[in-house]
């Protein structure tokens, strides 16, 4: 019989590239047909063939306070009713500001856009007109969003710049993009050695949530934060993921390491587009209208989906919110695992505040490497055996799990004993 959700799949494919407007919606790496949502609330949503669902995706995280929070949903119906947008400023922005530079105090500064793909280009841009340098390093693992610096991975050798992963991307944006290991100070330490005066930024995931869930080392961490201020070249974390997730200060403030720049979004949009970018006032001054580095947004710092960020922003810090969140998580994951070891399963689990990975291998994965080594095929059979029980997981083997602060311990419960079935069909 075909479904609504098969229906809907098939409509949406002749007038959408693949039928979906981001690409792992698509459900290519798992197979099967994707779910079209209707509505969502809590810790569940409900596609089109009212199926519920306990979600673990959580829109790819902003949902941190459950979905359609009764607080969020007020704020952005009486923003709306004043009017969407003006093209002037608002004090509602300010609030956000100062409420973004207290929560995360690297921060002194900070420019408020529409997505993180947008926040983590302008950080780039505004690093390189800073620093009059070209080169940047990135992370192999790391996804930052989709501007051409971006979209690289790593050349043949060492010291030979990146490769295109997209086309349309010139060789020559290409070629001023590093790509090194994540998790090898050495090797940073290496190529700041060599050729240190021409790089303005290392732009790195301090918690990866784009390769499954991935730690940062401390040293890792130290020694980049040591060989930046050495060269001079900008720090930049890109917190999209981890930030207000893992906890209320983000990564920075469990590794106790202040960045130069920061990039924001997810959480800090309550489900609505808002991203950020800020850090050092000495290196935000060099922005448009102040300096030489232009970055501007019709919506930007749109009032409507302020108004969602703050009444996120305002729930999370409520005392206790992330230790319940993680404990939530961690309970999750433990479940999990136990349940994966009664089965004989080479599996384990990871969390990290709000956010969780889960791998088909028999250690943590500790680098790019060996996340790449984890049983995918078992993955993709797990991830089908979930969503026959209801339980909705992200669509990919590589991508990192999101837990709310609506994920009670029935949920949790409920979401363990459908994968303790799952772990028994996928054992053989
Ligand atoms: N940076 C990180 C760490 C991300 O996880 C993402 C998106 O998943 C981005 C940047 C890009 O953000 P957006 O999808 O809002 O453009």
């Amino acid at each position: 019989m075909t479904t609504q959700n098969e229906r809907l799949f098939a409509r949406a494919q002749q007038s959408t590239p693949g039928g979906v407007n981001s690409p792992v919606r698509a459900f290519r790496s798992v197979g099967g047909t994707p779910r079209f949502i209707t509505r969502a609330e809590g810790p569940y949503f409900w596609d089109a063939d009212d199926r519920r669902y306990i979600d673990y995706i959580g829109s790819w995280g902003p949902a941190i306070v459950g979905h359609a929070h009764p607080e969020v949903v007020k704020a952005v119906q009486e923003a709306a009713a004043r009017g969407l947008s003006f093209g002037a400023p608002t004090e509602g922005e300010i609030d956000m500001a100062e409420r973004i530079c207290q929560l995360v105090p690297s921060i002194e500064q900070v420019r408020l856009v529409s997505s993180g793909t947008e926040a983590a280009m302008s950080a780039l841009r505004l690093a390189r007109g800073a620093t009059g340098r070209d080169k940047i390093i990135k992370f192999e693992g790391c996804y930052h969003g989709h501007a051409d610096s971006l979209l690289v991975k790593a050349g043949s050798g060492l010291l030979t710049f990146g490769n295109p992963t997209s086309a349309g991307v010139p060789e020559d944006f290409a070629k001023h993009t590093l790509v090194l290991d994540y998790n090898n100070p050495q090797q940073l330490e290496d190529v700041f050695k060599k050729m240190g005066d021409q790089i303005a930024c290392v732009i790195v995931e301090p918690i990866a949530g784009n390769m499954n869930l991935l730690r940062a080392t401390p040293e890792f961490l130290q020694t980049m934060r040591r060989v930046c201020t050495q060269y001079g070249a900008a720090l930049i974390f890109d917190e999209v993921m981890s930030g207000f997730r893992v906890a209320l200060g983000g990564a920075q403030s469990i590794y106790g390491i202040a960045p130069d720049l920061t990039v924001l979004g997810k959480v800090i949009g309550g489900g609505l587009p808002v991203a950020a970018f800020g850090g050092r006032a000495d290196l935000m001054q060099h922005l448009a209208p102040l300096g030489g580095v232009y970055q501007a947004g019709t919506l930007s710092g749109n009032p409507v989906t302020v108004a969602a960020g703050m009444a996120t922003l305002k729930l999370i810090q409520a005392p206790g919110f992330h230790d319940t969140l993680a404990a939530q998580t961690s309970k999750l994951v433990q479940g999990l695992s136990a349940a994966a070891a009664d089965h004989g399963i080479a599996f384990c689990a990871d969390s990290v505040g709000g956010m969780f990975g889960l791998y088909f291998a028999e250690q943590l994965p500790v680098s790019y490497a060996t996340m790449m080594e984890c049983d995918k095929q078992r993955f993709n059979r797990f991830f089908h055996a979930m969503l026959d029980a209801n339980v909705y997981l992200a669509p990919s083997a590589f991508e990192a799990g999101f837990v709310s602060a609506q994920h009670d311990d029935a949920i949790i419960a409920q979401t363990i004993a459908a994968a303790s079935d799952a772990f028994a069909l996928i054992a053989n």
